[in-house]
């Protein structure tokens, strides 16, 4: 595999990481700033790789100085370089969307309320985890989430101010999903105080909706995130190996377990039984490789979909500041199997990979991006498996996007009654 296979080259540049040469630092102000994202899993650069890949490429890290990739600025155009074989591919950085210099009505720079992570909103409206409160901190390891946030923000203010970034989002960069995404709180309070939230945003824009957070004690609040038109939830158990999860995974071990993770997964993948393409439901099972063996990453990734899950396959970057800093990140060559193989088990199970418009995500290979990395891609045998899905999209993208041009004008309307 080489440079010009877009799933290797996504998945190189996470593990590799890239040095940036002094022709292109010059030009990179047309592009996102290099922040800290608060995934607790990002902090690089925002890059389209062609096709149309969009990848969140680490450059600040220790390890990126020994990347054989460069990042590279010639006759107008931006390149990764490879530079022990000297080839190279142009690229694009993401632009920077209009609103990321402005403020909300309350003050707050729209940007410490969402920000965007490839084509998406990515929202984290609540205080910070608490796993990285008090003196004995149980934060996951790899995590940088308590190195970024603030403090809580006032609560009456909250609503008023994500309102007005995803619609800002929905209108001046086209977004069609937004992500709602809390930490750990003792109280359970994380879908308390997301639900007016998601009710508000869905009931004004009618946009796509996932909802990431620990698994709640109460699986009937999962119905209810159904019922108010939620279309994703995610559960990052992050570590498969049981043994591995308790050493990086504290907090989330002392609290929840392994297990009501993966239990609280089953229940919700058991909802799509009342799917629907005009509000569609996916769940997600998310995890980092490159923290337990290759053999266990696809185990784990065999047993979400074992149950209709889709899993989400994060490549670990060990963060400056963080427990794990001076780790060294997987090497491509052990990631390869485990990406090819959350491909592949994707469409043996038929799940519906793909189905969103304009959804590219940069912190991940999305199951779809590891295509090029399968023998099996456009063979006979997956061959009924893609036409399914090409239709299933087909049908999803026309109705959705009647959908959102529906509120889109309503809103309009509606701005210029007033
Ligand atoms: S639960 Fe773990 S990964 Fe999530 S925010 Fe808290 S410390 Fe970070």
């Amino acid at each position: 595999m080489d440079i010009h296979n877009p799933g290797w080259l996504k998945l190189a540049l996470y593990c590799e990481g890239l040095r940036i040469n002094d022709a292109a630092r010059g030009e990179l102000e047309s592009g996102r700033e290099i922040m800290r994202t608060r995934a607790g899993l990002g902090s690089g650069l925002e890059v389209i790789l062609p096709p149309n890949l969009w990848t969140n490429v680490p450059v600040e890290e220790s390890f990126c100085a020994k990347s054989p990739f460069v990042f590279d600025w010639q006759d107008g155009q931006f390149y990764v370089v490879h530079e022990p074989s000297t080839e190279r591919v142009a690229v694009k950085l993401a632009p920077r969307p209009t609103w990321y210099d402005d403020h909300c009505s309350s003050g707050k720079l729209m940007t410490s309320i969402g920000t965007l992570q490839g084509t998406y909103l990515g929202v984290y409206p609540t205080k910070v985890c608490e796993f990285w409160q008090g003196k004995d901190k149980e934060n996951c390891k790899f995590c940088s989430v308590g190195l970024n946030l603030g403090s809580w923000d006032a609560p009456e203010k909250r609503l008023d101010e994500v309102i007005e970034v995803v619609e800002r989002a929905r209108s001046e960069s086209g977004i069609t999903y937004v992500d709602f995404n809390t930490g750990h709180y003792d109280d359970e309070s994380f879908l308390d105080v997301l639900e007016p939230i998601i009710k508000e945003v869905k009931r004004r824009t009618g946009i796509l909706i996932g909802v990431q957070t620990p698994p709640h004690s109460n699986l009937d609040r999962y119905r209810r995130l159904r019922d108010l038109g939620v279309n994703r939830v995610s559960f990052c158990f992050e570590i498969y190996d049981p043994e591995r999860f308790v050493e990086i995974c504290p907090g989330k071990n002392r609290v929840y377990g392994l297990e009501r993770y993966l239990d609280t997964m089953d229940f919700c993948a058991s909802l799509v039984k009342r799917q629907n393409l005009n509000e569609p439901w996916v769940t997600n099972g998310e995890i980092i490789a490159g923290l337990e063996s290759p053999e266990s990453s696809m185990q784990a990734i065999d047993r979400i979909t074992s149950v209709g899950a889709i899993p989400t396959v994060c490549v670990f970057r060990p963060l400056i500041g963080t427990a794990f800093e001076h780790m060294e990140p997987p090497k491509t060559e052990d990631m390869v199997p485990v990406f090819r193989h959350l491909y592949e088990a994707c469409m043996d199970r038929g799940l519906p990979i793909g189905l969103a418009p304009n959804i590219h995500v940069s912190l991940v290979m999305l199951p779809e991006e590891c295509q090029s990395l399968s023998p099996r891609a456009g063979s006979l045998g997956l061959l009924p498996r893609d036409l399914q899905l090409g239709i299933k999209r087909w049908v999803f993208t026309n109705k959705f996007k009647r959908k959102l041009s529906r509120y889109d004008n309503q809103r309009s309307h509606a701005a210029l009654v007033h």
